[in-house]
């Protein structure tokens, strides 16, 4: 049987995100409440989050949009542009991401938003365009979000486990 969570995993790592890198910003969104938080800490929440189907299921359709549009092998020339130039309102990849913060409830929810905004680390680094609004390499329109909302989501199994 195949490995999903293996398989994702690799995915990632094919477009240029760890685990280690994930782990990094769900870190970076519980280190108000949780000062003395270390990477390795959170791998086991990523790990954990990389493991639900649901979660499975959308980074491999993520992706795979991506690609496609890496490739031009959208049919709809004006979809194609709005994906190349990951265009402000379109907001779908934003949608597909919430598939995986609804797993894990509000406070992935809210940390998904604030890390939309803010960029951090890995988030930021998919981000990066050209000053024409093209990307350098990979097109990231679902990837970024789908990243985010992971480190989101393991920053709110995290925050759950720790209560009392
Ligand atoms: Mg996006």
């Amino acid at each position: 049987m195949i490995d999903l969570r293996e398989h994702c995993i690799q995915l990632l790592a094919n477009r240029g995100v760890s685990v280690a890198d994930i782990a990094d910003c769900a870190v970076y969104l519980q280190s108000a409440y949780f000062p003395n938080l270390k990477r390795e800490d959170m791998v086991e929440s990523v790990m954990d989050v990389l493991g639900k189907r649901e979660v499975q299921y959308t980074i491999m359709t993520a992706i795979a949009i991506d690609k496609a549009a890496d490739r031009g092998d959208i049919d709809d020339p004006i979809l194609l542009n709005m994906l190349r130039e990951d265009d402000g309102l379109y907001g779908v990849d934003e949608v597909l991401a919430y598939s995986i913060c609804n797993v894990y409830g509000s406070i992935a929810l809210t940390n998904f938003g604030y890390i939309d905004k803010d960029k951090f680390g890995i988030v930021g680094e998919l981000n990066k365009k050209n000053p024409d609004g093209s990307y350098p390499g990979n097109h990231n329109t679902f990837l970024d979000d789908i990243v985010g909302a992971i480190a989101a989501s393991a920053a709110a199994r995290y925050a759950h486990s720790q209560e009392n």
